[in-house]
């Protein structure tokens, strides 16, 4: 069977495996079709012949495949879920011989690509394209990676080509905060560097990220009858006013753009004797993002002294650290990537991500992990779509950075 077909087969395999992850679920995984992905993974794997393939409790897979010492371990890591934006959890895909003509999703609801909001889909001409049906993601991310993954398995224990160790990792609930690969043991999946391909079109790399926090505030104050109120009464609602008004307005998601990080209240509740706040902080700049846990706790401080009678209580949490904090162009993960473009042709288009990574996750736990292209364009939503084309390319780059590593 050529690549292609090969690796056809297998994202039709994968996306027909419902496996939505579910934040508000509480479970790890978060959905049971997770765990269901998990087993037909690791039972493929053990069916090629990888003895040291293991699978937990939580769905994670991990795998070794043995290889020639004194190599670079390099590692792969994708995500089993796939994204819950109110979209149908099914996905029914279909395969379009895209000739310029209108795309039709979905007769039967009517449902047309939008190719006037999309034109980026005009360089794929004459390209056999993979859709849903226009009520659901597509979900190659990320089940485009695990095809690519164990399509490259297959190939490395075929034995093709000298190659060193090579471990693998599949993991859940990546949309609903990176949860499984910050749950991974890295006892068990131990290469010196690993690679996420959850990235969008053909050429993509991400080798920087957020430094991502949570910052959970809450006031309590003094309740009083209003007609006993004055002097008394502490109104937590005015001072979380009074918090929030202290923030630079410019400096929140809607307004900045690129590498500028922001401070994003984004929960509020209470009543007239308690309020909690929760802010996310964003910066790609680890000094940037320190300086905005700082601002939180100094304007904390200064709320204490102008409402002595308030209670004020703080928690900063780190939820993922930009990849680029340990790794720069230079790093030999991160050069790899560009040597195995070059190499292929693939001209390279460096993001610096507005949001994590499983490598976020990962490089934080110390293991550099970059991330590239899928292939596939338009990641949760409904218009989700994966050119053949790039979608073999995306194996290529996996395979020249195995061959790669297997000559150092
Ligand atoms: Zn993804």
């Amino acid at each position: 069977m050529d690549i292609a077909s090969a690796l056809e087969k297998r994202f039709l395999k994968y996306v027909g495996i419902e496996s939505q992850s579910d934040g508000a679920s509480g479970t790890m995984p978060s959905s049971p079709g997770q765990t269901e992905l998990a087993e037909v993974l690791f039972h493929e794997l053990r069916g090629l012949g990888v003895a040291d393939a293991e699978l937990d409790g939580n769905a994670i897979v991990t795998a070794r495949i043995p290889g020639l010492p004194n190599r670079p371990k390099i590692g792969f890591v994708a995500h089993l879920d796939t994204v819950d934006v109110g979209l149908n959890p099914k996905i029914v895909p279909r395969k379009i011989h895209y000739e310029g003509q209108d795309i039709l999703l979905n007769e039967e609801r009517g449902i047309y690509f939008d190719k006037k909001a999309h034109p980026e889909i005009n360089r794929y001409l004459g390209d056999d394209i993979f859709f849903s049906d226009g009520t659901s993601v597509l979900g190659a991310d990320n089940k485009a990676a695990l095809s690519v993954v164990m399509c490259a398995a297959e190939a490395l224990l075929a034995n093709e080509f000298p190659h060193g160790e090579v471990y693998l990792a599949f993991v859940p609930d990546e949309e609903i905060g990176l949860v499984g690969s910050k749950r991974l043991d890295l006892n068990r999946f131990r290469p010196d560097y690993a690679y996420t391909i959850d990235s969008c079109e053909r050429g993509e790399v991400v080798f920087e990220t957020f430094n991502a926090g949570t910052a959970s505030i809450r006031i309590e104050g003094v309740t009083a009858h209003p007609m006993s109120a004055k002097g008394v009464l502490v109104n937590p609602i005015l001072i979380a006013q009074d918090f929030i008004g202290r923030f630079d307005r410019e400096e929140t998601p809607e307004r900045t753009e690129g590498r500028e990080g922001y401070i994003w209240f984004n929960r509020i509740s209470g009543d007239q004797s308690a309020v909690s706040l929760q802010a996310a902080l964003r910066d790609h700049d680890l000094s940037g993002y320190e300086e905005k846990k700082r601002r939180i706790r100094e304007e904390v401080h200064t709320l204490r002294r102008k409402y002595p009678k308030a209670k004020f209580s703080i928690e900063i949490e780190d939820v993922y650290a930009n990849i680029g904090n340990s790794a720069d162009r230079s790093h030999p993960a991160v050069a790899a990537v560009y040597e195995a473009m070059e190499q292929l042709g693939i001209e390279p288009k460096t993001i610096a991500m507005r949001g994590g990574t499983d490598g976020s996750a990962l490089s934080a736990k110390g293991l550099v992990t970059p991330n590239y292209f899928t292939g596939a364009h338009l990641f949760h939503s409904r218009f989700e779509f994966l050119p053949m084309k790039s979608f073999v390319d995306s194996y290529r780059m996996t395979m020249k950075l195995i061959e790669n590593a297997g000559r150092r």
